[in-house]
């Protein structure tokens, strides 16, 4: 039997471990792999039922508190499941007070794509939500899902700045948090990987290695 080009490793001390066993694997495959964490029961996650119980059902639910930047793809593939136009989805779905400081937020407590505890979008939901976990993460697989979500927020943000949807920003009304994500924000656009996500339509797209 074959290696997958991507493996997960996971034990209570040091966390959830990626390794990539292939230069040609892509951010679909590292998202194929990281997939089946949300059920796996062996994860200490910190809010689960029993610490031990899969995502589905969670009563704390992080989707209540999220603070969302989408990545490009899940940008677009949402926008283009509402059928609304990117003016119009920026307007409808993100949080106005946040667009006035330049920052793309989906509309939080709970996220706007949230029916009865679950995720209306699920397939489609963007990086931030994929690989977010309660539960421990080793220190390189934390900087190698860190670069990919917020190198795709980046590309959001480059996109729809050229595209004139995003206001300039102000420092005026900030919360701790939104200094935080500006400044990933800004610590990123000038990542030559934000050119992968500006070319790129799926995650397969994607290759791995340049954020290794
Ligand atoms: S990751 Fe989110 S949904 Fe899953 S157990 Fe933690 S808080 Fe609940
Ligand atoms: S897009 Fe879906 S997974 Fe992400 S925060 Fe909203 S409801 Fe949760």
């Amino acid at each position: 039997m074959g290696v997958n080009k991507v493996q997960i490793n996971y034990d209570n001390g040091n966390g959830i471990e990626v390794r990539v066993n292939d230069n040609s694997a892509t951010l679909q495959d590292l998202l194929d792999a990281w997939q089946p964490l949300c059920d796996d029961e062996r994860l200490y996650k910190l809010y689960a039922q029993n610490q031990h119980r899969e995502c589905r059902g969670c009563t704390v639910n992080c989707c209540n508190t999220a603070y969302v930047i989408p990545d490009l793809i899940a940008f677009k593939k949402m926008a283009k499941f509402t059928g609304l136009d990117y003016p119009e989805f920026i307007t409808r779905y993100f949080q106005k007070d946040k667009l006035r400081v330049g920052l793309l937020r989906m509309q939080p407590d709970p996220c706007i794509f949230l029916q009865d505890n679950v995720c209306t979008i699920y397939p489609l939901r963007s990086l931030i939500c994929r690989f977010y976990l309660c539960c421990k993460v080793a220190g390189d697989t934390e900087q190698l899902i860190y670069s990919l979500s917020w190198t795709g927020a980046a590309a959001t943000q480059l996109f729809v700045e050229e595209l004139g949807l995003l206001p300039g920003s102000s420092g005026y009304g900030l919360s701790s948090f939104d200094m935080m994500f500006k400044k990933l924000i800004e610590d990123y656009r000038y990542d030559p990987n934000v050119k992968l996500f500006m070319k790129a339509r799926e995650y397969s797209d994607i290759p791995l290695a340049p954020f290794i």
